[in-house]
């Protein structure tokens, strides 16, 4: 027992600053509630387009529980539902299932929802429109799914907004909503210099969730050694998490799919470290990883929250079984 005493104080202390808001935005526990909601409700298998959300252990679990992941609605039989992804799909995808009388349940965060009800209706006038994201990503794919592609440019970095060359009509422009905000002011500006009539939303439409997960990433980052962002590769909110911290000083930014695995051994003696997840990202990893550091240091835990969030978005009511 003394010796175990003695142990107990050798250890060293680890102070961790946990940035709240993090992980689960409103949007992603909508679309992770639909999927459960479908599956209690028509029974597996459901099918899926796309990874419901980003992150690999939110997509294992559901697949456990009888959700199948497909990439196209080609893969999807007729007569099981078939649940669209938060990051909104393409025009394309909903026809198809409507024509082939497939229960269809969109899971779509109402905030993609919105960009693209912006867009159709900058097309309807007549105007062309420069999309600002990652054109692999699924959102960008839904958003430039909404007309034409010819109706559209999309604007990876400051390179592309320097060198875009669009048609000869008039421009609006739309932002993907889990975009570095620094990055994106930046873009926006290069455009409305070269585009002076170029129209758009107020700010941009990065979401609230997004903003607000880099804002407390920014207020962690003077104070912390090293910062841990819990978050699946796939996912854009929680990369940009990583751009953010290290653009506000903090060399030693990670991204942790599994904290199972992750390399605790950076961790040098009276470092603080920061921890934060990506809007994806759920909580059970983020206690998980503290689980793993409480094993190796005594641990003194303080939690930074920037602003409440509330947000809270209804799941879209599901047809009779049949
Ligand atoms: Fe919606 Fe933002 Fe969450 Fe994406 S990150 S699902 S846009 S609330």
């Amino acid at each position: 027992m003394v010796n175990g005493q003695a142990a107990a104080t050798q250890r060293s202390g680890l102070k961790v600053l946990l940035a709240s808001p993090r992980g689960f935005c409103a949007g992603v526990t909508r679309a992770i509630e639909t999927v459960e909601n479908a599956l209690r409700h028509y029974g597996a298998p459901v099918f899926v387009r796309h990874e419901i959300v980003h992150n690999d252990h939110v997509v294992a679990r559901l697949r456990a529980m009888g959700a199948v992941f497909i990439d196209e609605v080609g893969e999807a039989p007729d007569d099981r539902p078939l649940v669209f992804s938060a990051h909104g799909s393409p025009a394309r995808a909903h026809a198809e299932a409507n024509a082939r009388g497939i229960t269809l349940i969109d899971a779509a965060c109402p905030l993609v929802l919105k960009v693209h009800a912006q867009v159709r209706r900058f097309i309807a006038a007549g105007r062309h429109v420069l999309i600002i994201g990652h054109s692999d990503h699924p959102e960008v794919e839904g958003v430039t799914g909404q007309a034409p592609a010819e109706c559209f440019s999309v604007i990876e970095d400051l390179q592309d907004a320097l060198s875009v060359a669009p048609p000869d009509v008039p421009l609006s422009y739309v932002t993907q909503t889990t975009l570095s905000v620094d990055d994106t002011r930046k873009i926006i500006d290069v455009l409305k210099k070269r585009f002076p009539a170029i129209t758009g939303p107020r700010k941009d439409d990065i979401c609230f969730a997004t903003s607000n997960r880099q804002d407390a990433v920014k207020t962690l980052a003077q104070r912390v050694d090293k910062l841990f962002v819990i978050g699946s590769p796939t996912s854009s909110n929680s990369k940009r998490l990583v751009d953010v911290a290290r653009a506000a000083g903090v060399a030693s930014a990670m991204l942790i799919d599994d904290p199972a695995s992750a390399d605790l051994g950076v961790i040098k003696a009276g470092d603080v470290i920061g921890v934060t997840a990506g809007a994806s990202a759920p909580e059970e990893l983020v206690e998980a990883l503290l689980t793993r550091l409480a094993d190796a240091f005594t641990l003194l835990i303080e939690t930074v929250e920037t602003v409440r969030e509330d947000v809270f978005f209804k799941t879209p009511p599901l047809a009779a079984a049949g």
